[in-house]
């Protein structure tokens, strides 16, 4: 039974037909919640989330349009639905209303091979995305472990980072134009350059955006020929500090291998047994260069030896091809374990300069460790520092316990965030996990820029309300 107003729901079947409407439960259950692991515990521990009222599926940018400006009229939350992987909350419609769900709107529109451009629009999963690239010879570079599950609108609106943002950049690098609609309906155009320099940058304002500014309908991103040829090398420093010196020698450098991947001991001793290589002790290195053969081979060489002079001993780069063999597949260990009673089990993305990394590796640690198990690695490296990616897991003594337990992890580490100066996100947006944490973040002002932007482009505060804090 929905709450809408059956006129609401008239004009809503008026502008996508009958078909694309739908207040059934289990339509609304599918939308209802991402994986926000609280959410997840929630739910486990026999707590329904609401959900929407309703849920529609458009399938052209206009019916977009005719759908938040109904919405706008009859002051009716609407949040805009990828796939749901989004892992802080951020698609979940806390005040009910209208879900619009975009996995209709999923054509790829326009190749500009000549440029590099791709034209596609928003609910198009990223693997068939990148399966369109390869038949053409070329890649976007963006894999996220979640690349087979998630959409080009979810990657932009929680600026998303894949497996070799090193080499090929974050999405926020990758996103040369998009078109977006407004809360109230408004279209907007902001067409795809290579540079520009008249005014602010208003691309980047639908970066992270999280559905609070509306519905992103076309995106238009950058590719990359395939490589010629990857070459990868494998490394075991003595300590996590090491392998950071060398990491930051190499960036600073000016190289810019694709995979990059440095974990802390913790990690390697699981990784060293999972990928067959060395006996677990130090810091594991796992990188890749690739493009023009003669460019890769040359830059692993330059990469190896910055390594061997910070002490590192060179491994069988077979554990690199091991671990692309298995790329995706770490993510998903959540679901296998979420389920058992009071298990609690998240990933935070936190960044830093050079300068205060190893801090933040220490205080997380500090905060956290006795209480979960905490593994750590460090990947999408640039040349002034790096996300640090940890990796919590343990068990509540009850399930009643586990949300808490869930909280208080989460407040340590925003703690250990605040306590080193580092940025509280790195990929995985904001959503509800990060609200209670954007004024740290962003400081008063930020957030009174983010709360003016938000009232005026929503003044009736409709567009996925609830998030950020606001
Ligand atoms: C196993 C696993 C591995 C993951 N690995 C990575 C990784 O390597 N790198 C990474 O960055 N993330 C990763 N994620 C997180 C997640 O996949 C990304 O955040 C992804 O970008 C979300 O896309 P989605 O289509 O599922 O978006 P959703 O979860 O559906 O939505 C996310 C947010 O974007 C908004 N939104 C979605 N589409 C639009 C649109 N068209 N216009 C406006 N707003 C929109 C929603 O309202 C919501 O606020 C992983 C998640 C899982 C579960």
């Amino acid at each position: 039974m929905s709450l809408l107003a059956p006129a609401l729901l008239d004009e809503l079947r008026a502008a996508v037909g009958d078909a694309g409407v739908s207040t059934d439960p289990a339509d609304r259950d599918a939308v209802a919640h991402d994986l926000w692991p609280r959410a997840l515990i929630r739910e486990r521990g026999g707590e329904r989330l609401p959900g929407p009222d309703a849920v529609v599926w458009p399938s052209t940018r206009g019916q977009v349009a005719a759908v938040c400006a109904a919405c706008h009229r009859a002051e009716i939350p609407f949040t805009p639905f990828g796939a749901g992987t989004g892992v802080c909350g951020a698609a979940i419609p806390v005040r009910g209303g209208v879900v619009l769900d975009l996995k209709r709107l999923d054509r790829i529109l326009d190749w500009d091979l000549e440029t590099g451009w791709v034209r596609v629009e928003p609910g198009l999963l990223g693997s068939r995305l990148e399966d369109a690239c390869r038949e053409r010879g070329r890649t976007t570079g963006h894999h996220p472990s979640s690349l087979a599950l998630s959409t080009v609108g979810g990657f932009v609106a929680t600026r998303s980072a894949g497996q070799l943002s090193t080499r090929y950049g974050r999405i926020d690098d990758l996103v040369a134009g998009l078109e977006a609609v407004l809360p109230d309906g408004t279209e907007v155009s902001l067409r795809p350059e290579p540079a520009a320099g008249a005014g602010p940058d208003l691309r980047r304002l639908f970066l992270g955006s999280e559905g609070g500014f509306g519905v992103i309908v076309e995106v238009t991103l950058r590719l990359h020929p395939l490589p010629e040829r990857r070459v990868d090398h494998a490394a075991v420093f003595g300590g996590f500090a090491e392998g950071i010196a060398a990491v930051r020698e190499l960036l600073q450098a000016g190289l810019r291998p694709s995979l990059l991947r440095l974990y802390d001991l913790a990690d390697t001793a699981l990784q060293a047994a999972e990928l067959g290589v060395g006996e677990g002790s130090g810091a594991l290195l796992l990188a890749s260069c690739e493009g023009r053969a003669a460019v890769a081979e040359a830059e692993a060489a330059e990469l190896a030896a910055i390594c061997a002079a910070h002490g590192a001993s060179a491994r069988d780069p077979a554990a690199v091809e091991a671990w692309y063999t298995r790329r995706d597949d770490i993510g998903f260990a959540q679901a296998r374990y979420l389920p058992l009673a009071g298990a609690v089990l998240d990933t935070v993305e936190l960044a830093a300069p050079w300068s205060r990394l190893a801090a933040l590796h220490e205080a997380v640690r500090r905060r956290i460790g006795g209480r979960l198990i905490v593994l750590c690695h460090l990947s999408h490296g640039y040349p002034d520092g790096a996300c640090l990616y940890f990796s919590f897991a343990g068990v509540a003594e009850e399930e009643a316990g586990a949300v808490p337990l869930h909280e208080l992890l989460w407040e340590e580490v925003m703690a250990a965030a605040a306590e080193t100066g580092a940025s509280i996100a790195h990929h995985h947006g904001a959503g509800l996990a990060r609200a209670p944490y954007m004024a740290a973040e962003l400081g008063a002002g930020g957030v009174e820029v983010l709360r003016r932007l938000k009232a005026a482009l929503d003044p009736g505060g409709v567009a996925n309300p609830g998030k950020w804090g606001l």
